[in-house]
């Protein structure tokens, strides 16, 4: 089942997962790409799943859905529109394109979800994780708490290391100089900085990455308690 990368705005991620026929979208920023994409693979839209409230996020899903009649899964918030199938941690939503199980993410919202793609005989699966965790990083606490995004953490962290991650924005770079710059005597980030460079150069976008690379060179995944997390984060939000 292949999952496509689509990029839009300056690093937005949205991804197609679709089996040639019909399609899920995680995430709707920008109508205009979703729909170019179907239209470019000749495929029909059949969800939208959205990892969180932020503008950046559902800001196409109105014109996305009007345009395609697809079902907009979300949790339950007021905040995002159209909403057809409101969902809760461990739910399974069920499509043509495989399973998605619902995990509870808050921290950087207050109500973000990630979808977990369960995988097939031939593939790993992948996690859809928005703006909870990101390659080499995390996001940022906007109407979450520490608490909250440190236990969302610990909980992506315990996925199969195979599992892919596919997340919200590409900030790999700039996540891993933060790295370097907080563990200079850490090889494990230089190293991963420069494969990163070159990958950037060579395909655009760093993404997905995988639990097991995140364990060993995501710095917040690597925090040994709650304290350290918050201020390592607040650390972040200053560099
Ligand atoms: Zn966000």
């Amino acid at each position: 089942m292949p999952i496509e990368t689509l990029t839009a705005g300056h690093d937005n991620y949205l991804y197609l997962v679709h089996n040639h026929d019909v399609a899920a979208v995680i995430d709707a920023c920008c109508a205009d790409t979703v729909l170019r994409a179907l239209d470019e693979r000749d495929l029909t839209l059949g969800w939208i799943f959205i990892t969180h409230h932020h503008h950046d996020h559902i800001a196409g899903l109105r014109i996305l859905k009007e345009q395609t009649g697809a079902e907009v899964i979300a949790a339950d918030d007021p905040r995002i529109p159209a909403i057809d199938r409101r969902v809760t941690d461990q739910e399974m939503v069920s499509t043509p394109v495989g399973d998605f199980t619902v995990l509870a993410t808050p921290g950087h919202g207050d109500r973000d979800i990630s979808y977990l793609w369960n995988g097939s005989a031939s593939e790993s699966p992948a996690i859809f994780c928005g703006d909870t965790l990101f390659v080499s990083g995390c996001g940022r606490i906007l109407d979450g708490r520490a608490e909250e995004l440190w236990a969302s953490l610990r909980k992506l962290a315990q996925l199969d290391d195979p599992t892919r991650v596919y997340c919200g924005h590409e900030y790999t770079e700039d996540n891993l100089r933060f790295a370097v710059a907080q563990f200079p005597e850490d090889q494990a980030y230089a190293d991963r900085l420069a494969a990163v460079k070159k990958q950037l150069q060579r395909e655009g976008g760093s993404v997905p990455s995988s639990i097991a690379i995140e364990k060993q060179c995501n710095p917040f995944l690597r925090c040994r308690d709650l304290a350290e997390f918050t201020k390592l984060r607040r650390q972040k939000d200053h560099f």
